[in-house]
């Protein structure tokens, strides 16, 4: 498939460019009113039918060619994060405080590369549907754009969406069916017991006791209620109580951040933590009030629509740069609601490795979109749409 990262590469210059700007200019979650309308005129532009102003700033551009009745979704993220920039990349963040730091610049230029190409040489029939997201950053921009009609308004029979990664080797295609990200919740924990003197404990019911008991019960919930061959993580993040030495206060909280790579055993997490919580406040003679929040949901990426990927991945670059089948990870991510609807599958991109350009982990100050990624990634997804948007008819006969 060379002569189409061949024809990716002769126009990638131009994405390169447009990447470095968007990079220039990052907005956090719900706040890309220039990213999007950046994105919107470009698919305008290149004949795309656009939507504007979805779930906030969502943009869905659609292309319809020949008399297929396939429906395909493609989706590119665009939200920053708040995170001071250290990249010393000469196209650096302009606004303070902001940064592309998990390549979402890149996300947006790649599929972007990817729509021009399909709009002047694609060959495909059918259908195309263009989703570019806000707020994937903690903010639910995907349930957004779904409450907003997202699969009704534009029906899709299958998506797919690609994340940058670190630590692999730049251009690297991994893939995964099944559970592929975890689900992220959160938890606040309020402690409440009687304040007092330091000097006489007996006349108190000491919150922070019950916090540090709370603190290490909570580990016997992966270690002795969670199956083994499963993965979950419990993190205390945040322990406040108390300003003096010698003040025994009122009220200790803790902050937990709540993960799993299956549907059960994010259920089972919950219930067990629950449980345990208050049964451990319980015995220290203090009370607890436990805020649960659900965050992302675990990722499952759909069997048919991975070994599809995975074809049009290998056809690509070939066997020796994609990895059929990689290991899940515990960070989240929510293309995983849009999963949840419609089949698909979520793959990774190599940033790159060791000392390379893109090793350094996103969410880092230091962190840098791959720019060689671009026409890789955009002619991965080119050859998906092509190889998707097939007319049923054509293929019958
Ligand atoms: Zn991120
Ligand atoms: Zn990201």
């Amino acid at each position: 498939m060379t002569y189409l990262l061949q024809a990716m590469q002769t126009r990638v210059g131009e994405f390169i460019s447009l990447r470095r700007d968007i990079h220039r200019h990052p907005e956090l979650a719900f706040e890309e009113h220039r990213t999007a309308g950046l994105v919107a005129d470009k698919l305008e532009a290149w004949g795309y039918a656009v939507e504007r102003g979805i779930g906030g700033t969502g943009v869905v551009g659609t292309l319809l060619r020949g008399k297929g009745n396939k429906r395909l979704g493609l989706r590119a993220d665009m939200d920053a994060l708040p995170i001071d920039e250290a990249s010393g990349a000469s196209w650096s963040s302009t606004h303070p405080g902001v940064m592309h730091a998990c390549g979402h610049d890149g996300h947006t230029a790649m599929l972007l590369a990817a729509a021009r190409q399909l709009a002047e040489q694609g060959s495909f029939e059918g259908t195309l549907h263009l989703i570019f997201q806000p707020a994937e950053e903690g903010g639910g921009g995907a349930l957004r754009m779904m409450a907003d009609g997202l699969f009704e308004r534009f029906p899709c029979d299958a998506v797919f969406a690609m994340h940058n990664m670190p630590g692999v080797a730049q251009g690297h295609l991994v893939l995964r069916e099944g559970a592929a990200m975890a689900s992220s919740d959160y938890a606040t924990i309020t402690l409440t017991g009687i304040g007092g003197h330091g000097a006489m404990p007996h006349h108190t019911a000491d919150p922070i006791v019950a916090a540090a008991s709370i603190v290490m019960a909570l580990q016997t919930v992966v270690s002795r209620n969670v199956d083994p061959l499963q993965a979950a993580v419990v993190t205390v993040g945040a322990l406040h109580a108390g300003k003096a030495n010698n003040v025994i206060p009122a009220i200790a909280t803790l902050e937990l951040s709540v993960r799993a790579l299956d549907r059960e055993v994010r259920t089972k997490l919950e219930q067990r933590l629950k449980a345990l919580v208050a049964a451990q406040a319980q015995s220290f003679g203090v009370s607890a009030q436990i805020d649960w929040r659900p965050g992302y949901a675990v990722l499952v990426n759909s069997p048919a629509e991975t070994l599809f990927a995975r074809q049009v991945a290998l056809e690509l670059v070939g066997e020796e740069k994609v990895t059929l089948q990689g290991p899940p990870l515990t960070g989240s991510e929510d293309f995983a609601f849009m999963l949840e609807r419609v089949p698909g599958s979520y793959l990774l991109i190599g940033n790159g490795t060791g000392d390379a350009a893109g090793a350094c982990m996103v969410h880092n100050p230091g962190y840098d979109f791959n720019d060689d990624n671009i026409a890789i990634g955009a002619a991965y997804w080119v050859l998906l749409a092509q190889r998707f948007l097939v007319s049923t008819e054509q293929t019958a006969n």
